[in-house]
């Protein structure tokens, strides 16, 4: 068996990657029903199973009992362990579709390639995470572009109400332009306009984004200079393979230069990143 799914029980191993900086405990009870959210994963470990590389096993495990807001995919060999705790699965804002796209950035963090959080990690940053999610992930889960973006615009206010921030809202857009990419959390409305951008497949936001910097050449040297240890290289050999054959795959598409005209959101066309 390739996947499954243990309730109420959580073991993290290996380093990990959360979607939140971690706000501390709150109480709060289980609004979704218990079934609706085990089903949901159920779904979800079954679906993105023709996403994994092969070999590579996903467990996803729900903390209902704890009271901390948030999510976490941690690797250890060939297991992604994914968590989410009873303050994320109790928020009011939290829905079937929320709860799938809130897994879908989770997987990002595994499958999301460059740009990664650390030098030698595995994670790809928040932003590459939420970039991921918006696109073939949470696509097979819901392909209805409205439903998506009522999703997007759910869990990102979560992310608001969390991190006190103001309100995410599809009519406008994150107006910061960095000078260097941002490997930590970008604030919500840039998070919303990210996974809006990967679902449209437009070029990554400029409010977290600095498209001069060249990841791959990056991640070449860090092969280089960096010795593994015999257990952490397979799972090296695994993602930098795997990030290097997507980046190949968007360099060799011309930069993107699909209508951004229709309707919401086109007003953020100015702070996606330029070239590749
Ligand atoms: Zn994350």
């Amino acid at each position: 068996m390739n996947a499954f799914v243990l309730i109420f029980l959580l073991v993290t191993t290996g380093s990990q990657a959360a979607c939140l900086p971690d706000s501390g405990p709150t109480s709060k009870k289980i609004l979704m029903d218990v079934r609706d959210i085990e089903n949901a994963a159920l779904d979800f470990e079954a679906s993105v199973r023709s996403l994994l590389p092969s070999g590579i096993n996903l467990i996803v495990r729900l903390e209902p009992n704890s009271p901390r807001t948030n999510a976490e995919i941690s690797k250890s060999g060939n297991e992604l362990s994914l968590v989410v705790w009873g303050g994320m699965l109790g928020h009011p804002e939290m829905d079937r579709g929320t709860f799938l796209l809130l897994l879908c950035h989770e997987l990002g963090h595994a499958l999301g390639g460059p740009p990664l959080k650390s030098r030698n990690g595995w994670s790809s940053t928040e932003g590459q995470a939420d970039y991921y999610s918006g696109g073939s992930c949470f696509h097979l889960f819901e392909p209805n572009e409205e439903l998506f973006l009522y999703s997007a615009l759910k869990l990102t206010s979560i992310y608001a109400h969390v991190t006190r921030e103001v309100a995410p809202d599809l009519q406008r857009c994150d107006e910061v332009q960095v000078l260097r990419t941002n490997y930590g959390y970008p604030g919500v409305q840039c998070r919303l306009d990210t996974m809006i951008a990967g679902r449209r497949n437009l070029p990554r936001p400029r409010c977290w984004y600095f498209p001069q910097t060249d990841h791959r050449i990056n991640m070449q040297s860090e092969i280089k200079e960096e010795g593994f240890t015999t257990s952490d290289f397979e799972v090296q050999k695994f993602s930098i393979q795997d990030r290097i054959k997507k980046l190949d795959e968007e360099l060799r598409q011309s930069p993107h230069q699909e209508s951004i005209n229709d309707g919401q959101k086109s007003e953020c066309a100015a702070h996606y990143e330029t070239n590749h």
